[in-house]
């Protein structure tokens, strides 16, 4: 996985004193720049703890690639985010799916060996649901092991994409959208993890920032809270991203581990890029990284 460096940008960031208002022109006193989406985040973590990983995704001919990926196209630009924060942290964002929205059941036809042939597939909703839901479908006739990332959320969720995850992973916010459950402490998180497993998924993960994760499972139908270390957190955007990537590495080469302990060495790495600003910039490399999570 690469992009180059001046010209794979699709992340554009922007930090002022205040949020502009409509009409208003402000002064801002950073920019940066950067390559993301929840699909290309997760594969760079899986790469960089060792993973072999494949992109399957759509962008715009204006970027130049050295990636495996299915399509390009003209007809729309690449998928962008454009985030202003002020110093309070808050921030505004403005997604622009462009070419993502694009990725077609022909694409993923093109696509069926690398599909077919994984031994995790990740999906997530920054494509069309029903592209996303069919890779799943794909995967599991196939007997690949199938790890869904229901982010962003998405209130009318397809109930098949419950009953096609191996694993379901959501955040808190997720979590509440998905269930209507706010998840404002542990027991919240067990609750939204009992009703997310009786939809259909073997097993349930929902992330809890500091706190770590809850996971749940068909064979151990307990909840069960796996902490994450203590940590001074600098910036947790991306978080997520980190943990479901770290989680993909686990599943493909450790398959044997236990899934709690496959979570606690998520959280670890997870955890890790917290302590970092960026998204992609933060996460760790195998080779900086305790070797007994290895
Ligand atoms: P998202 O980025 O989707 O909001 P979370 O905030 O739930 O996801 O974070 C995902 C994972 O990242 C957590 O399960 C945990 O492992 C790790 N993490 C996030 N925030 C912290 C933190 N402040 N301290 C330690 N680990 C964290």
């Amino acid at each position: 996985l690469g992009t180059h460096p001046q010209k794979d940008v699709n992340v554009i960031g922007l930090l002022t004193t205040q949020l502009p208002r409509a009409g208003e022109t402000i002064l801002g006193h950073k920019f940066f720049i950067g390559f993301g989406g929840k699909g290309a985040n997760q594969c760079v973590q899986s790469a960089r703890l060792g993973a072999k990983t494949s992109l399957i995704c759509k962008v715009s001919t204006d970027l130049l690639l050295d990636y495996t990926f299915v399509g390009q196209t003209t007809d729309a630009a690449t998928g962008t985010a454009s985030i202003i924060v002020n110093s309070e942290g808050q921030n505004v964002i403005v997604i622009v799916p462009g070419a993502n929205l694009l990725l077609n059941f022909e694409d993923l036809k093109r696509a069926s060996d690398v599909i077919c042939k994984a031994r995790v597939v990740v999906c997530q909703l920054e494509i069309t649901p029903a592209v996303s839901l069919e890779a799943l479908k794909m995967a599991r006739a196939s007997g690949v092991k199938t790890l869904f990332n229901a982010a962003p959320a998405l209130a009318d969720l397809d109930p098949q994409f419950y009953t096609h995850s191996d694993i379901f992973c959501c955040n808190e916010t997720e979590a509440e959208i998905l269930t209507g459950i706010p998840v404002g402490n542990l027991e919240d998180a067990e609750k939204v993890g009992c009703m997310l497993l009786e939809r259909g998924c073997k097993l349930v993960i929902v992330t809890l920032g500091a706190e770590g994760c809850m996971m749940i499972s068909v064979e151990e139908p307990i909840p069960k809270h796996v902490p994450a270390g203590k940590v001074r957190a600098v910036d947790t955007t991306g978080a997520g991203d980190s943990f479901v990537g770290a989680l993909a590495f686990y599943l493909a080469y450790y398959p044997k581990l236990p899934m709690e302990e496959m979570i606690r060495k998520s959280n670890c790495i997870a955890s890790v890029s917290v302590q970092a600003s960026g998204t992609q910039s933060s996460y760790p490399y195998r080779k900086d990284l305790p070797q007994d999570l290895f």
